[in-house]
């Protein structure tokens, strides 16, 4: 999700947890594995940082029961003992925070495994309350800046110049902007923005050093100056945990916001010989990182220009491209797990380049997202999908369906209900044969007026499918408030199932809870008959991968299906 070619920032190599909770970590909700009487086997990492604490922080045998309020201790002891006899429980309790504030929650307690003393249990949370200060909160110091206690941006320049007089103490600068933050301030007020801030900033420093600073170098934007940091390996973990940090739900008032950030990085003396220069960078970066879809970052690149001629050229050639008849729709059968009979086809998009061969989608669509041609090219590929798989339930006399991208522009362009309207009547595919996949970046941009796009959609029968799940912000909590059916989970999970498919009973009590939720299943990018035989097993509904079958055309569908080699559900 990065958009710099650089390792993911999401695994930590020095933790190699189980597949299970490779997943838990992904997502934005407390989820913990323990013991009957609380003895700690995992913290997921956003439930660590729900602490204020590192996933690190945690050991195995830690006591549940010490993270959550002394009142609250006897209920919660009471339903972790009952839980393999009783399976699912819920209860609120308030979880014990490093500064002091202690988190009002609704909790569940799941029985994944074994029985008596030694079963395993699932304690889940993601309905965050209210926020209870105990004791006061530590005066800041230098208060340069009334909103936020933190120094100002003339500090900023000052220790900057300071600490690249001398080029042998590396340091690296992140620059941070707060994703949507001018929308709540429009929205809900100054007060309401600077209390926003205020949260923000007490998040940063609860995640950095003593040794590092903390500046509020704009109106919503924020310098992290790490001295000491020489180079990648030292800044990403950091990066990661302010994304994190950020990530979680602000609780302001009656107010339940979902923020995210965007980083932009560079590192001194590596690409810049002074404080200036070096403020310039991470700047570029941070602009890299919001072009790239926010919530992100981004490290400043001095081969930056090289990747922009490619874009400039393909970017051109686009207007043609589209003149030319170079776009294809692929479909990929999706199946129902327990017999690999196709349910859905998902339409995938194709650039066939006479000068290079094929574009993927991957980097073509993010162009067309920049220069506005996505909405014409998203319409296209919406018309042309409808039309094909109404024409194939047609001839087949089937319900087949067909599952349609959504990026993010195009479903902020306003038109998006009209043109599936327009786009079902002329093509007479059952409204209910059509599903929008979005992304949780999607989801994420402003949830109010999504909620209000999604029920029109809903409305006209259509459902919505959020793709990519665990690779954004990922949250069961979040996922509940809008009218959605199904959730497809990202390949890059799906491939961790294999190497450890020792302790997948935390996924199935993820898909378990999906499914409280309202919500199918899919597995996306199934390559092996032992994931498939596991996804199967673990309570996911449909499956969709190269083990399946690949993207392919409309007519080699055809041929696939008539010949029998492709199963179509009836
Ligand atoms: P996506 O929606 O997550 O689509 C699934 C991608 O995973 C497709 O890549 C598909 O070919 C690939 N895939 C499927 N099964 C497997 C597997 O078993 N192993 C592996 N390694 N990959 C598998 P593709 O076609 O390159 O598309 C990439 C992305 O481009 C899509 O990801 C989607 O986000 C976007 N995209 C494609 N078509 C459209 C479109 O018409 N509109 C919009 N807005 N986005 C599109
Ligand atoms: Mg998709
Ligand atoms: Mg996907």
């Amino acid at each position: 999700m990065n958009s710099a070619a650089l390792p993911s920032s999401h695994s930590d190599p020095s933790v190699a947890p189980a597949s299970g909770e490779r997943l838990a970590d992904r997502l934005a909700d407390f989820l913990s594995r323990v013991s009957p009487r609380g003895a700690v086997r995992f913290v997921s990492h956003a439930g660590a940082a729900w602490l204020g604490y590192d996933a690190e922080h945690f050991r195995r045998g830690d006591d549940l029961l010490s993270m959550v309020a002394e009142e609250d201790q006897p209920a919660l002891r009471a339903v972790l003992a009952q839980a393999g006899k009783l399976g699912r429980q819920a209860l609120n309790v308030r979880l014990l925070r490093a500064d002091g504030v202690s988190l009002a929650v609704t909790c569940r307690v799941l029985h994944l495994a074994g029985a008596g003393e030694r079963a395993e249990l699932l304690f889940a949370a993601w309905e965050l309350g209210e926020l209870v200060r105990a004791g006061e909160t530590a005066a800041p110091s230098i208060a340069a800046d009334p909103v936020t206690g933190l120094p100002t941006r003339p500090h900023l320049l000052e220790q900057l110049e300071e600490l690249a007089r001398r080029p042998e103490h590396a340091f690296a600068l992140l620059h941070m902007d707060l994703d949507g933050f001018q929308k709540v301030n429009d929205a809900l007020g100054h007060a309401v923005g600077d209390r926003l801030l205020a949260e923000a900033a007490g998040r940063l420093v609860a995640v950095l050093r003593a040794s590092d600073s903390v500046i509020r170098s704009g109106s919503d934007e924020f310098a992290l100056i790490l001295p000491g940091a020489a180079n990648l390996d030292a800044v990403l973990p950091v990066a990661r945990k302010v994304l994190a940090a950020m990530q979680r739900p602000y609780i302001l008032g009656d107010s339940r916001l979902h923020l995210s950030a965007s980083i932009g990085i560079a590192l001194y003396p590596e690409h810049a010989a002074d404080g200036q220069q070096l403020f310039r960078c991470a700047d570029i970066a941070l602009t890299a990182a919001k072009h790239a879809g926010r919530n992100r970052w981004s490290v400043y690149l001095a081969e930056g220009a090289a990747q922009s001629s490619r874009r400039v050229v393909l970017e051109e050639h686009m207007y043609d491209a589209i003149q030319n008849g170079e776009f294809e729709m692929h479909y990929q059968p999706i199946c129902r797990a327990a017999t690999g009979e196709i349910e859905a086809v998902e339409a995938l998009m194709r650039w066939h380049r006479p000068e290079e061969g094929g574009i993927s989608p991957a980097e073509f669509i993010p162009l067309a997202e920049r220069n506005g041609l996505i909405g014409f090219l998203g319409t296209w590929s919406l018309r042309a999908s409808c039309h094909q798989v109404a024409r194939w339930n047609a001839a087949w006399g089937t319900r087949l369906r067909a599952s349609v991208n959504l990026s993010p522009v195009q479903f902020r362009q306003g038109n998006i209900v009209s043109r599936v309207r327009e786009v079902l009547g002329e093509s007479a595919l059952r409204a209910d044969c059509l599903s929008l996949e979005i992304t949780e970046g999607t989801l994420m941009h402003d949830p109010g007026e999504v909620e209000e796009v999604l029920n029109e959609l809903r409305g006209l029968g259509v459902s919505i499918s959020v793709d990519d799940f665990g690779t954004g912000y990922s949250s069961l909590a979040y996922l509940k408030r809008f009218p959605l059916s199904c959730l497809k989970i990202d390949r890059s999970f799906v491939r961790d199932l294999e190497t450890d498919a020792n302790d997948l009973a935390i996924v199935s009590a993820i898909f378990g809870l999906a499914k409280e939720l309202g919500l199918r299943v899919v597995a996306e990018g199934v390559e092996s008959e032992r994931q498939l035989a596991i996804l199967a097993g673990k309570g996911c509904d449909q499956v969709q991968g190269y083990l399946l079958g690949r993207p392919v055309s409309a007519a080699e569908l055809t041929h696939k299906v008539e010949s029998g080699e492709w199963r179509l559900a009836q």
